[in-house]
């Protein structure tokens, strides 16, 4: 990093030494010039930097950095028209955007979907001599949605390809898991404008949809396939239903050791309007009574069914066919989060952890394939 101008070592000079000091006066000059330089171009990079981010804001430099290193990524997110491939368990990550209070309390977007299958988290850290760092974690998953992603995608590569399963006397179950506040709702049960909830855009809606458009098919038509739906909810281990004035539910196993929710109601469904009235008025009966109507909504697990059924003559209810549940999962709250709560509160988080746990030990004995126990604690 040489001047160009800086004249040759050897300047012309008569005296003996005067050559020999006057080329390190030189150097020294000419290393105070590079210095000078370099520290007016760093000051111009801060100043140019301070342009481009707004340095008010308390963790610019880790937004810095988070820019810097995204800029080197090849990204290539989902777009939606990718394939979509069949997994017997198929896990999916959904990134929310940041809202209007973490964006007012100036938060950190920590999380990039670089690719259709991962997300990158980024974490602020400090060496012991105190420069700063990004460390940057990459998690896999079948599938990554960025905060562009509408729900029609979302459900087109989650739950639309379990609606083709139940067709096929098949038993599926779409389960939206995360902490409050993370959309798990907004996912399910449709997003939000202001405090209303737009339900046709929700999960339960569209795959409702596509099983009244898949019943029109030539070859499922003639199969005399009836469609009912049962919506109830979880709540510290008991079970209400959405769909009967809230009333409480027994879960027994039959003779066959089958779990079954006795009594639960099924409705016959028609056409989407039918089932849009149904979620409405479950939703309506799942939130009264409780002061905190999300609060209460959030430590509950709420269970979606779409029920396949042939028709036998004489019977209210035909033979089971396929069944599909769409599942709100309660928030996943961590403990310190609920520690200083009262000693309801802080039940309701154990047993919503414990239930988690129960359900994550199931998903695990369905990925080994193995004997899917239920124990006590797993219903
Ligand atoms: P959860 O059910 O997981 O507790 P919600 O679905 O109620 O969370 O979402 C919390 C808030 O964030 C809602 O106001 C919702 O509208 C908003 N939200 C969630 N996901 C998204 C998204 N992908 N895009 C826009 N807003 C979202
Ligand atoms: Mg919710």
């Amino acid at each position: 990093d040489k001047p160009a101008n800086e004249p040759p070592n050897s300047a012309p000079n008569n005296k003996p030494n005067a050559g020999r000091k006057s080329s390190c006066v030189r150097e020294v000059e000419r290393l105070k010039k590079n210095r000078e330089e370099r520290r007016a171009r760093l000051a111009g990079k801060i100043a140019q930097r301070k342009e481009d981010y707004d340095t008010s804001h308390p963790q610019w430099e880790f937004l810095q950095m988070i820019r810097e290193y995204c800029s080197h990524l090849d990204l290539r997110p989902l777009v939606g028209n990718e394939s979509v491939t069949f997994h017997r368990i198929c896990v999916c990550v959904r990134k929310r955007p940041l809202n209007k209070k973490e964006l007012g309390r100036k938060e950190v977007d920590v999380i990039t979907v670089p690719d259709m299958s991962s997300v990158l988290v980024h974490e602020p850290k400090t060496k012991v001599d105190l420069t700063k760092y990004l460390e940057n974690q990459n998690f896999h998953f079948d599938y990554s949605f960025d905060e562009s992603v509408q729900n029609d995608t979302v459900y087109r590569f989650t739950a639309q390809p379990l609606v083709h399963t139940i067709f096929q006397q098949g038993m599926a179950t779409c389960f939206a898991y995360g902490q409050t506040g993370s959309g798990k709702t907004h996912t399910m049960g449709g997003s939000f404008v202001g405090k209303e909830q737009d339900a046709t855009k929700g999960v339960y809606a569209q795959a409702a949809a596509d099983v009244f458009k898949l019943l029109e098919q030539p070859e499922h038509s003639q199969k005399k396939l009836e469609v009912c739906a049962s919506y109830f909810e979880i709540y510290l281990g008991k079970v209400f239903d959405l769909l009967n004035k809230k009333s409480r539910l027994r879960i027994l196993e039959n003779a066959q050791h089958e779990v079954q929710i006795v009594g639960l109601k099924e409705e016959p469904v028609y056409d989407l309007s039918d089932v849009l009235r149904l979620i409405s008025s479950g939703n309506s009966c799942r939130t009264s009574g409780t002061t905190s109507a999300n609060q209460h909504s959030s430590r509950s697990h709420a269970v979606f069914q779409i029920i396949l059924r042939k028709r036998q003559s004489g019977k209210l209810h035909g033979k089971l066919h396929g069944k599909l549940s769409l599942i709100d999962l309660a928030g996943n709250e961590r403990g310190a989060d609920t520690a200083n709560s009262d000693r309801n509160t802080r039940m309701e988080g154990a047993e919503i952890n414990r239930s988690l746990l129960a359900l994550k030990e199931c998903i695990r004995a369905l990925g080994r394939k193995g004997a899917h126990c239920l124990s006590e604690e797993a219903n």
